[in-house]
């Protein structure tokens, strides 16, 4: 017998990466390999998908269900026991609170089937409005901003391989050395090409450290920062007068508010110099094409749709988005954070991207579902304040491949909330620290023990294949949704709407998406996999003499998806962050990602390889703070914010600015840099500003007083 071989991805970020899996004849152990036909990362792993498979085989794998008996354990149950469990704790809050008080919360990570069938399971069995999911986190601000501009989101409008064919990247807020490696050789590619790359970030990060020019400002007033450099190009003469007259409207008044932000107020609130705000502009301006790209730094602010817009407006007003190796795009994090969000498991979303409140949209997936459009809720709360809701008008939760305790803002709150729940269910494949606040915990396959599709950054729709046989004792998420519809329906069959068969699963969101923004109904899993991704909107008809579409790489070179076509300037103003310094709280907090470690790291923290090159959280100073506060390296430093306090080493490097302080989010306990977040919400995409918040420091090493740093 013969090594089997199943072309497949990485089950972590949004790029998606293309991965063979090689897999033993007898099915005991399976290994990544290189897959090169897949263009995206060409070959290319970084650490978290090369040790993917550890996780497979971790020996803290679950491989039972979990319930919670008498003495407040977490015992192991039957499938039977734990699912009859699971109906009765939704259905009695339904019954004696509501369908409200049952909330569901899914995860940027799941497959766009699991996704699909998790909305629809919130709507049509559970009848709740109280649905949203932690890709809310995530990307929400630029998908406001890019609707409200363009009419349509997603995350790039072209493919990344553009990248180094373009003149000029300026990439705000994102560090792609440490999330996505694969990807940074199409910046460096860029480079050797002639064309330049600008980072703005308040650290000089890995990726900063391969820039042309490093912009470092403030956390929080990077909207100010776009609004100097748009009045630097209205100053300079830089407007594509033609551009903005024939492809966009209201230019006039976001004109205005660009030209009240003159360079030295902006260097004011920024801290970057005059002459690095010309360099960039100049930079930005000469070549012929050139792309603005947004992560998490800009979004996830209580301003974060307005920063992105500030940045949209940048390129509209230089003729550079719809065109040519031009654009705007946002670079999307977890694993299906693009699809996640495009079939219904967000408040305020219907698959295929339709609006909840829309009429049409509403009878389009109602007659797809076999439901009447008044019988579906309206929108429901976004993530964060769902889960401040938990305990108090939520009693009932069903969480699915989130992990909320550590990735959550103001986290021990939403521990407190979480902990007031009369019940609460998570589908998981290890016990993570929500898991283990659970009444029910359901073991669930992952990645290489299942089929389904996901989207990446680019908006390429993916097959990711199962390779492997999953543990006994585990299911899927899709069985698990299929046997609660069984036992919630109340006799009405309605477990006949939730196949467990994924591939059955896609062809119905196929039908729900026809006709919306996100249009997959041309894509099939034949297509996939013949044609390694096919890019969405890809209607079932409208390719070239009537035949199959072939999906759009490439948005708004013709138009953009607005009423006349015209992309829309959104003015927009500097305004500081929610929480500014002050006496008792001097510095700010930023957070971010390591290489070795993936979000609330509940997969990768099981991952040895991984937790050595990365074992723990640390608090990023720098020297001239570090020497105030009497702090060393390595040893230990509270960080205080008006939410909590984190306790993490040292680590003192001037790639930080002097009045700020950077923790990675991965880990709990102690060195929980979400205990200190901020959950002020952006007022559009409902986004909390895990980027900026006001704290102190304080040195606790080696038994001296502690020093509070001012
Ligand atoms: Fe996986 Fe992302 Fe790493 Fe690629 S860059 S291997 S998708 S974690």
């Amino acid at each position: 017998m013969q090594n089997t071989v199943t072309p497949t991805h990485c089950p972590y970020c949004a790029l998606q990466c293309g991965m063979n899996l090689t897999r033993t004849p007898d099915g005991s152990s399976v290994e990544v390999g290189e897959r090169a036909d897949f263009p995206v990362n060409r070959g290319a792993l970084c650490g978290k998908g090369r040790t993917a498979p550890a996780v497979l085989s971790s020996r803290v794998r679950l491989t039972s269900p979990l319930v919670r008996d008498a003495g407040g354990a977490l015992v192991p149950a039957s499938w039977e026991e734990a699912l009859g469990r699971v109906a009765e704790g939704l259905g009695r809050a339904r019954s004696e609170f509501g369908a409200d008080a049952v909330g569901v919360f899914g995860g940027g990570g799941l497959t766009n089937e699991k996704a699909y069938s998790l909305g629809k399971f919130a709507r049509v069995v559970l009848g709740t409005s109280q649905i949203d999911y932690n890709g809310r986190f995530c990307m929400s601000s630029a998908a406001a901003a890019g609707n409200a501009a363009f009419g349509l989101d997603r995350g790039l409008p072209f493919p990344l391989e553009d990248i180094p064919r373009t003149g000029c990247v300026i990439l705000v807020g994102s560090n792609p050395a440490e999330t996505m490696p694969p990807s940074l050789r199409y910046f460096t590619e860029l480079r050797e090409n002639g064309g330049t790359l600008i980072v703005v970030d308040p650290r000089r990060t890995k990726t900063a450290e391969h820039a042309d020019l490093h912009l470092a400002p403030r956390p929080g007033t990077d909207l100010a920062l776009a609004l100097g450099l748009l009045h630097l190009v209205v100053a300079e003469g830089r407007t594509d007068e033609a551009y903005v007259r024939e492809r966009t409207a209201g230019w006039e008044e976001t004109r205005a508010a660009a030209m009240a932000h003159w360079p030295e107020y902006v260097e004011r609130i920024t801290g970057v110099p005059v002459p690095r705000l010309r360099e960039a502009v100049r930079l930005f301006c000469e070549p012929e094409a050139a792309m603005v790209l947004t992560a998490r730094g800009p979004e996830q602010q209580a301003k974060g749709t307005d920063t992105v817009g500030a940045w949209i407006n940048l390129c509209l007003a230089t003729g550079r988005a719809g065109r040519p190796l031009s654009g705007y795009g946002c670079l999307t994090g977890q694993g299906n954070g693009q699809g996640g969000r495009e079939h219904g498991q967000k408040a305020d979303q219907l698959p295929g991207y339709r609006k909840l409140t829309d009429p049409a949209a509403r009878a389009h997936v109602a007659e797809v579902w076999g439901v009447d459009p008044d019988s579906l809720p309206g929108p429901g709360r976004s993530a964060y304040e769902l889960l401040d809701a938990l305990g108090t008008d939520i009693r009932s939760l069903l969480l699915m491949g989130s992990n909320p305790v550590v990735s959550a803002p103001r986290a021990a709150h939403v521990e407190e909330r979480i902990r007031a729940l009369d019940f609460l269910a998570v589908c998981d494949v290890v016990l993570s620290e929500t898991a283990a606040l659970a009444d029910v915990v359901l073991p669930v396959t992952q990645w290489a023990e299942e089929t389904g599709t996901t989207t990446n950054l680019e908006g390429r729709v993916l097959l990711r294949r199962r390779a492997i046989t999953p543990p006994e004792g585990v299911r899927s998420d899709l069985e698990v949704l299929h046997e609660l519809a069984a036992r919630l329906g109340g006799g009405r069959n309605l477990e006949k709407g939730f196949p467990t068969d994924p591939e059955e699963v896609f062809e119905e969101l196929r039908r729900a998406s026809a006709g919306g923004p996100a249009d997959y109904s041309g894509i099939t899993y034949r297509r996939l996999a013949e044609e390694n991704g096919v890019f969405w909107p890809c209607p079932a008809s409208g390719g070239p003499e009537g035949g199959v579409h072939p999906g759009t790489p490439r948005l708004f070179h013709d138009r953009f998806a607005t009423g006349d076509g015209r992309a829309r300037f959104v003015p927009v103003s500097h305004r500081p962050v929610a929480e500014e310094p002050d006496e008792e709280y001097p510095l700010l907090l930023t957070t971010g990602r390591v290489v070795a470690q993936y979000q609330s790291g509940a997969q990768t923290r099981r991952v040895d390889e991984l937790n050595a090159a990365a074992p723990g959280p640390f608090v990023e100073l720098h020297p001239r703070l570090a020497e105030r506060l009497g702090a060393a390296e390595g040893e230990p430093v509270a960080v205080v914010s008006r939410r909590g306090r984190a306790v993490a080493p040292a680590r003192i490097t001037t790639a930080i600015r002097p009045d700020t302080v950077f923790m990675p989010f991965h880990w709990a306990g102690e060195g929980r840099a979400n205990t200190l977040t901020n959950p002020a919400l952006d007022p559009t995409s409902r986004m909390p500003e895990f980027k900026a918040c006001a704290v102190r420091v304080e040195a606790v090493g080696a038994g001296e007083p502690a020093r509070a740093a001012r």
